[in-house]
């Protein structure tokens, strides 16, 4: 792990270098912002620094229902309930899900899960041991397929299509409105993760459910509150019957301690910040098309991302290190993401984009990453392309891979 000093702002100090950040969640600089720090060291001293125990044991807090009230106000919902972290939300959230069977029973669920789904989906998956369907990326007619063939007759077995809104290490938007579509046609729940979407897509950072017009048409939504909402956390904004499904059933939540009070007021003040500044959203987003702009000057190939992270996907995985060893000296850091992470053949740069960082440092950072790229052996738009690499579209089942220690190495972002 490289060493930061200081806090995650747009420029830092790595291992002793001074850099542009151009890989960090937080998005809307708001990790650091004044009232946040202010809301979470007021927090310690007036709730402590930890819960001491899960909300089940030792009683839930006024600072963790506050926060949830405000959550379920900004997405839109009934309501809403915190867990430790996005990790451990989608964890209990598709285990809880996965095991709410229809008229086919516990056992009898199945879930649809997109192959690009993040790290912590696929663990959920594995964990509810239920049977999952992986379709190919964003493919509804895939997904289609499989909800026709793994389903049966009406109300035979239940189901849940889990997909992340913005995939993580694509900077692409799943397909909202005809998976929601297809999930109403066949009588599943929908989980949708809206870790990269919260505070960054859709009117007032409401996320990419919002921007669709979904709001309400999800049976559960996943935000974190440890990327553009600058603290540590995750929630899931959901009915109030949902809420407490989820309160007595997520394992993830009933077995482990309640987020610290100041990550709380921390991630509550944020979100009073981003409801008040709007504009923070419209300037992250022009961010991201600026510096898309700016890096197809130099030749790489970045129209599949339509949102604030930007992959520059180099292909082979040492050449992707060799690229970002020579951006970070150059002054900018972007880190390279191999896999597990990412399929095999796709190691990449994953840009973030943040709110404040400004037009002239990344159009300095684009020539940047141009000049790192061919002085490592890397000819700028040369990588292959994300959809190419990835298996060809059969309608069949791919199974969840088993663990196989495959998740040790993993850059995860
Ligand atoms: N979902 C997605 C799509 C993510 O990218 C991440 C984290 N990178 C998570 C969930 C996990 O969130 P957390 O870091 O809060 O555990």
């Amino acid at each position: 792990m490289r060493h930061v000093s200081g806090p995650q702002g747009s420029r830092v100090v790595l291992d002793g270098r001074p850099v542009l950040l151009l890989c960090s969640n937080n998005y809307l600089g708001l990790a650091d912002h004044p009232r946040v720090r202010e809301a979470a060291a007021d927090a310690a001293m007036r709730w402590g620094a930890g819960a001491g125990a899960s909300r089940l044991v030792s009683g839930t807090m006024t600072i963790h229902r506050r926060l949830e009230e405000a959550l379920a106000t900004f997405k839109g919902t009934e309501s809403s309930v915190l867990f430790g972290s996005g990790y451990l939300a989608n964890l209990g959230v598709v285990g809880a899900l996965a095991r709410l069977g229809g008229a086919g029973g516990p056992s009898g669920s199945v879930v649809f899960s997109d192959e690009l789904n993040h790290a912590s989906i696929i663990d959920g998956c594995r964990l509810a041991r239920a049977e999952t369907f992986v379709y190919d990326h964003c493919d509804v007619e895939h997904l289609a397929w499989g909800l026709r063939h793994k389903l049966g007759p009406p109300n035979h077995r239940a189901g849940v299509i889990v997909t992340d809104s913005v995939f993580s290490m694509d900077g692409d938007v799943a397909p909202l409105e005809e998976i929601v579509e297809l999930a109403h046609r066949h009588g599943v729940r929908t989980v949708v993760d809206e870790a990269h979407g919260t505070g960054c897509l859709g009117p007032g950072g409401r996320g990419a459910v919002a921007d669709a017009g979904l709001e309400g048409h999800v049976d559960v939504v996943v935000g974190t509150l440890g990327k553009a909402l600058g603290a540590y956390g995750a929630f899931a904004a959901c009915s109030a019957e949902m809420r407490d499904y989820l309160t007595n059933s997520a394992r993830s939540l009933i077995f482990s301690t309640a987020l610290p009070p100041p990550a709380v007021a921390a991630a509550l003040a944020a979100l009073e910040v981003l409801q008040e500044h709007p504009e923070m959203v419209d300037r992250l987003q022009a961010n991201a098309d600026a510096i898309r702009d700016e890096l197809a000057r130099e030749g790489f190939e970045v129209a599949g991302s339509s949102t604030q992270i930007v992959p520059l996907v180099v292909g082979d995985a040492d050449l992707a290190m060799r690229v970002c060893e020579t951006a970070i000296e150059g002054g900018v850091f972007a880190q390279a993401i191999r896999p597990p992470t990412v399929p095999d053949g796709t190691s990449r740069l994953r840009l973030a984009l943040m709110a404040t960082h400004t037009r002239e440092e990344l159009r300095a950072a684009a020539r940047t990453l141009g000049r790192a790229a061919l002085q490592a052996g890397f000819r700028p738009g040369a990588g292959v392309p994300v959809a190419a690499a990835q298996p060809a579209g059969h309608p069949e089942e791919r199974v969840v891979a088993p663990l196989a220690g495959e998740d040790t190495a993993a850059a995860a972002a």
